[in-house]
């Protein structure tokens, strides 16, 4: 009997890793929310990165939150984003009490299409834009920057599933005007529960985060910005992300070959595969597109592979979005999550494994030709 292939391994991606020796680290230094290694941290991950600035915050969806309301984002501000993203740019929009206002995809990338955004914008007196750089490719981010500076609305990149993807020379979170990081464990760089990261490259925009992530606080109890939240990373997290950065590159290229894998071996196959061919896809995800997507799951399902969504449900078609039309039609982002599916992809997924699934689907697909 073969074994089952996860979607992701957490034993294997953190296979090589000592976690344990900096948890004790921390233990025995008996301080435990933003001491030196949160410190440390940023220092290690804003140099990695390329940028002055990184602010550790509690999970991604924070980091985003806080990174609206560091630019300015308010109450009732449109801010403009993708609805193919799996919610998480609508749930910090929505917990300011701000819009989002969602604008179609390039189909071709899945990621934020600048010709919508360019037009979007002729209408939309928009007070910030979320770009997403989904499944870990970047976005098309040198055209949406460019977009935005002109209008000066500012531009937040959620790097969430991008640690480390590169074009240029440049860094995923260093093109706009502040980016937001998720540590979840199952991401590029995760920690061992939740944590997220905020860079920028303006120290007044640094301040009021390191403020926002702490109650609004200039000095101790004294709370001088409003919308302050309590987000802080902890010594822990911060301790095991520190000694798991070393490897994002290396797991980057890991998870980059098995991508090309599939990529060669579904050639010729009717179905969409990702271009990740470059250093600008770090494929978090491997994600490819098929109007057979169900009947693909249910295969795999049998032959013990697992597959997912990510994401089925477009955010404006969410249950708890407010009814009615958005401003923008959607074609392109109800086709995509109608047509999404996830393989498995991560670091220590072994060639065997990846060479049982790119198998698995190609039999399915040489099956359905033949009935
Ligand atoms: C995971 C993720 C987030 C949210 O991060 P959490 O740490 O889970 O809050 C935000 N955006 C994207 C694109 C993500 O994949």
């Amino acid at each position: 009997m073969t074994q089952p292939i996860p979607l992701f391994s957490m034993q294997a991606a953190n296979a090589g890793v000592d976690v344990l020796e900096p948890i004790r680290k921390v233990i025995e230094s008996h301080w435990y929310v933003l001491g030196r290694e949160v410190a440390d941290f940023e220092s290690e991950f804003a140099r990695y990165l390329g940028i002055d600035h990184c602010v550790g915050v509690a999970n991604g969806t924070d980091a985003l939150e806080i990174a609206l309301r560091a630019v300015g984002v308010g109450p009732g501000d449109p801010v403009i984003t993708c609805a193919n993203a799996g919610f998480y740019s609508s749930t910090a929009v929505r917990a300011i009490g701000a819009i989002p206002v969602y604008i179609d995809i390039d189909p071709a990338t899945m990621t934020l299409s600048p010709a919508r955004l360019e037009e979007a914008l002729t209408h939309v007196p928009a007070r910030a834009i979320v770009a997403t750089h989904l499944y870990g490719r970047l976005a098309d981010i040198e055209s949406l920057a460019e977009i935005a500076a002109a209008r000066a609305v500012p531009l937040l990149e959620d790097c969430a599933q991008a640690h480390g993807a590169t074009r240029g020379g440049r860094k995923a979170g260093t093109f706009g005007t502040i980016s937001a990081f998720s540590f979840y464990p199952t991401k590029n760089l995760g920690a061992a529960g939740d944590g997220g990261a905020i860079a920028c490259r303006d120290a007044a925009l640094a301040q009021r985060v390191k403020q926002l992530r702490q109650y609004g606080w200039g000095a101790k109890y004294k709370v001088e910005l409003a919308g302050g939240r309590n987000s802080r990373l902890d010594e822990l997290q911060a301790a095991i992300l520190r000694a798991k950065l070393p490897f994002l590159d290396q797991w980057n290229q890991a998870r980059r070959t098995i991508a090309r894998h599939y990529n060669a071996a579904f050639a010729g196959l009717p179905v969409q595969l990702p271009a990740c061919d470059g250093d600008d896809h770090v494929a978090h995800l491997y994600v490819l597109r098929t109007r057979e997507r169900d009947a693909l799951r249910q295969y795999l399902e049998g032959q013990g592979i697992a597959s997912e969504i990510h994401y089925p449900i477009p955010d404006h078609l969410q249950p708890v979005a407010a009814g009615g039309a958005p401003p923008f039609a959607l074609p392109e982002t109800e086709a995509a999550c109608a047509s999404v599916v996830t393989l498995p992809c991560f670091p220590g997924l072994t060639d065997e494994q990846a060479e049982r699934v790119a198998q698995a689907v190609r039999r399915f697909f040489q099956r359905e030709e033949s009935r």
